[in-house]
């Protein structure tokens, strides 16, 4: 396929998650800009614009486009909001988030030295301004000042670690899966100055956080 051809299956594919989901246009519109095709493994190209989950090595899953749809959406950030990813993987998801917030905005861990490296050198290249680390998301970034919101990609079982809640703002927003495989739920959390409001939005499937 060339790059023509890849530009139309990401229009169809976005059409699609347009008549499915209840979604902003600007979660589209960042879900159109981004080359899904570039960050999954060769082998696996042709099938970059399904919206399903595609390996991308080391027993890791690039997140079906609705999700990344879904959970760009509930993070609910605007232009020049600083954002907190827990788990680079490919870099896709923070790709995505990055056509929101803007560049320099996105700051990701991921645990696997090797994604590391290939996504912050492929986000690089896609000029994607998007700081990544290798490490775990409890610890990552301390330096940082307070997020306006964060999402994690893999799933911890016994509810977002208060390591990661304490990074985001009042006010702000943590997306996450959350539980043992097979019974895990996404929800949204709302740090507010005495503890988090906490939505469920419904059964998923995520890789276990480390
Ligand atoms: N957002 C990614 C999907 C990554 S899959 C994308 O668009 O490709 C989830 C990732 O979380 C995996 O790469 C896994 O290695 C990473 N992960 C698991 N536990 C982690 C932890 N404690 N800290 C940081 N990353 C973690």
């Amino acid at each position: 396929m060339d790059d023509a051809e890849y530009a139309a299956a990401r229009r169809e594919l976005v059409d699609g998650l347009r008549r499915r989901l209840d979604v902003d246009e600007r979660t589209l519109a960042a879900i159109e800009s981004v080359p899904r095709h570039a960050f999954v493994p060769e082998r696996h190209r042709s099938h970059a614009y399904a919206d399903r989950p595609l390996p991308i090595g080391h027993d890791q899953t690039i997140s079906a486009p609705h999700m990344v749809a879904v959970m760009t959406d509930l993070l609910d950030v605007e232009a020049g909001d600083r954002v907190f990813e827990v788990g680079t993987g490919c870099g896709y998801h923070a790709a995505v988030v990055a056509e929101i917030v803007g560049p320099g905005n996105v700051y990701s861990v991921e645990y696997v030295p090797e994604l590391a490296d290939s996504a912050r050198e492929l986000l690089r290249r896609l000029g994607y301004d998007v700081t990544v680390r290798a490490g775990d998301g409890r610890t990552a970034f301390p330096d940082e000042p307070p997020f306006d919101a964060a999402y994690l990609t893999c799933a911890p079982v016994g509810g977002v670690p208060d390591q990661i809640v304490d990074r985001v703002r009042t006010g702000g927003r943590v997306v996450a899966p959350v539980g043992q495989v097979g019974s895990q739920r996404l929800v949204r959390l709302t740090v507010e100055e005495d503890g988090v409001d906490r939505e469920d939005h419904g059964g998923v499937r995520f890789v276990p956080m480390q």
